[in-house]
C-alpha cells in the first residue's frame, strides 16, 4: 500500500512507490487520485509496469493518491477485487486500499446484508466501506473510528476521500506501515520504507497500533480508534516478506536477517565446506550464518531474475515448475563439497526438495539445510498465504521426517526464542512484540473456533 497527500505528481509518486513494493504482490496493481473533487482510478491485473504503461498515468491528475499491489489471500482474483476499491455516493466518495485480513469479515458481511447492504466484491476490504457509510449522521472521522473499531484481525488501511487521506493500523500493529515526509510538507505512507527512498521521502515513524492518522490541507493529525493492544508485528515480515533495505520500527530487515543467520549458526553445529543462500530472500541470513560459523559463503545458486516469486503462483504445479525455472546451481562452487543451504523458511517443502536435488545433481557431496526460522506448523489468519495445516510440511512431522522428505543430509531450524532475540525487538516492551502464530499456533487476536481461513470463507 502507498499513499501521498499534497504533491503535484501524486500518481507518478504512487507509481514509483508501488514499484518499490512490487515484491509484496504481483497479481494486480491500482492507483486512485483525487482531481476536481472526483476520485479517478486506474487498475488492472499484472505487475505495476504492465498495468501502468503508455499514458495511463496521465489519466490520473491530482495532488493526492493511494495505490496498491495485490497478492490474494482473501476474496477471488477477479478485477472487482483489485484495489483501491472505489465507492461513489452522493454523501462523498471513498477509495480504500488494505493490507492484511479482517478475521470477522464474514460475520460483519452477513450482518450488513441483513440490513440491506449489497456487496460488489468478495474482498474483506469492502466491509469497511459499508460500515463507514452506515452512521451517516456522524462526522466523517467519527464514522471511520466507529467502523474501524468493529474490525478484528490484521489490517492496515489507506483511505482517500475528496478532502483527506486517512491511515489506520489494527490495535496489534500486525502489518508494517510507515509514515514519511518529502521536503517537510508532503506526507506519504507506505507498507515498507523501501517505497520512501525511491521518491526522496524521509521516514518519520511507524503508524501506531490502533491509530488513525488524518492528513489534509491543514496538515497531519493523529487520533485513535482503539486502545493500543500488545504489539504483534508479523514475524514473517522480518524473515521473508519485506525487502532487505526496508526498516520496521527502525530495525533494518537485512541486518535482522543476518542476525537470524548468526543465531542459527550458534544454535546448530554443521561440519561443511561452503555456505550458500537461496536468492533473494535468504542471502542475508546465509551471510550471517557464514560469518558466525566461519564456513565460507559462496554463490552456490543463482536466480533468473525474470521469473516471479514461486510461492505466489496459484497452483502447486505452477509452483513446482517455478522453482526450476527460477534457480540454477553453480557447479564449480558445489561440486565435491559439503554444502550448507540456508533458506528463510519451509512452507510446503517444494523449494527445499528441488534445491537439495539440484545441488546433488551438480555434484554436492552432502547437502545440509539450515532454516533461519522455526518450523511453520499452523495457518496464518492475517493475510499471509500460509493457509492450511495440510499444506505445511512441518505440521505433525519431526525435523528428521521432513529432512527425509526433502532428501537432505541434515535439517535444522532456528528456535522461536532465537527468532525473537535475533530480530531485536524483544526489550520487554509490550510495544515491541511479535506475532508467532504460524510457528506456535498461538495467535495474538481471538481466533474463534468458527473463524474460517481466507480460502474457506463463503464467496458472495
Ligand atoms: P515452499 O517451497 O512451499 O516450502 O516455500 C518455501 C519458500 O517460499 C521459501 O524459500 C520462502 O522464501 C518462500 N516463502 C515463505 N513464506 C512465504 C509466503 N508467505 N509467501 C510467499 N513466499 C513465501
Ligand atoms: Fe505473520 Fe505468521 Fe502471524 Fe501470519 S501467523 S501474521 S504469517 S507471524
Amino acid at each position: 500500500m502507498f499513499g501521498i497527500w499534497g504533491h503535484d505528481n501524486a500518481a507518478q509518486m504512487a507509481y514509483y512507490g508501488l514499484h518499490a513494493l512490487q515484491h509484496r504482490g504481483q497479481e494486480a496493481a491500482g492507483i486512485c487520485t483525487v482531481h476536481d473533487d472526483h476520485l479517478l482510478v486506474e487498475k488492472g491485473e499484472g505487475l505495476v509496469n504492465d498495468v501502468f504503461h503508455g499514458d495511463r498515468l496521465n489519466k490520473l491528475p491530482g495532488r493526492s493518491a493511494i495505490g496498491h499491489v495485490r497478492y490474494t489471500t482473501e476474496g477471488g482474483r477477479g478485477i472487482e477485487n483489485v484495489q483501491p476499491l472505489v465507492f461513489r455516493s452522493t454523501t462523498g466518495s471513498l477509495a480504500i486500499a488494505h493490507n492484511g485480513n479482517v478475521t470477522n469479515a464474514s460475520d460483519l458481511k452477513r450482518h450488513l446484508e441483513r440490513q440491506g447492504s449489497i456487496f460488489q466484491s468478495t474482498s474483506d476490504t469492502e466491509v469497511l466501506a459499508h460500515l463507514i457509510k452506515k452512521n451517516i449522521s456522524y462526522p466523517q472521522n467519527e464514522r471511520l473510528k466507529k467502523a474501524l473499531a468493529q474490525l478484528q484481525g490484521a489490517f492496515a488501511f489507506v483511505l482517500l476521500t475528496e478532502d483527506a487521506l486517512y491511515v489506520a493500523q489494527d490495535p496489534n500493529g500486525m502489518r508494517p506501515l510507515s509514515l514519511g515526509c518529502i521536503g517537510g510538507e508532503t506526507w506519504v505512507v507506505a507498507s515498507e520504507t523501501s517505497a520512501f527512498d525511491l521518491i526522496g521521502a524521509e521516514t518519520v515513524r511507524s503508524v501506531e497500533p490502533g491509530e488513525l492518522v488524518i492528513i489534509d490541507d491543514k496538515g497531519i493529525r493523529s487520533d485513535r480508534f482503539a486502545p493500543k493492544a500488545n504489539r504483534a508485528i508479523c514475524s514473517m515480515e522480518y524473515i521473508y516478506f519485506s525487502r532487505p533495505d526496508s526498516d520496521i520500527d527502525g530495525i533494518n530487515i537485512h541486518m535482522a536477517r543476518k542476525r537470524l543467520g548468526k543465531r542459527l549458526a550458534q544454535e546448530v553445529r554443521i561440519e561443511a565446506d561452503v555456505v550458500t543462500g537461496v536468492p533473494d530472500s535468504s542471502i542475508s541470513a546465509a551471510i550471517g550464518f557464514a560469518e558466525e560459523s566461519g564456513i565460507p559463503y559462496e554463490m552456490g545458486l543463482i536466480k533468473n531474475r525474470y521469473v516471479g516469486r514461486t510461492f505466489i503462483q496459484p497452483s502447486q504445479e505452477l509452483r513446482e515448475r517455478g522453482v526450476k525455472m527460477k534457480l540454477s546451481p553453480v557447479r564449480q562452487v558445489v561440486e565435491g563439497k559439503r554444502v550448507v543451504m540456508v533458506d528463510d523458511s519451509i512452507v510446503r517443502g517444494t523449494t527445499s526438495r528441488r534445491i537439495v536435488k539440484m545441488l546433488r545433481d551438480a555434484g554436492a557431496k552432502e547437502v545440509h539445510v539450515a532454516i533461519s526460522a522455526p518450523p511453520l506448523i499452523a495457518p496464518c489468519f492475517y493475510g499471509v498465504d500460509i493457509s492450511t495445516d495440510s499444506d505445511l510440511i512441518a505440521t505433525g512431522r519431526t525435523p528428521e521426517e521432513i529432512c527425509e522428505l526433502i532428501g537432505a543430509d541434515s535439517l535444522q531450524f532456528l528456535s522461536a526464542e532465537g527468532l525473537v532475540e535475533a530480530v531485536g525487538r524483544n526489550d520487554e516492551d509490550p510495544n515491541r512484540g511479535h506475532c508467532l502464530g504460524c510457528f506456535t499456533g498461538n495467535y495474538p487476536t481471538n481466533i474463534f473456533a468458527d473463524t474460517k481461513l481466507p480460502h474457506e470463507k463463503e464467496r458472495v
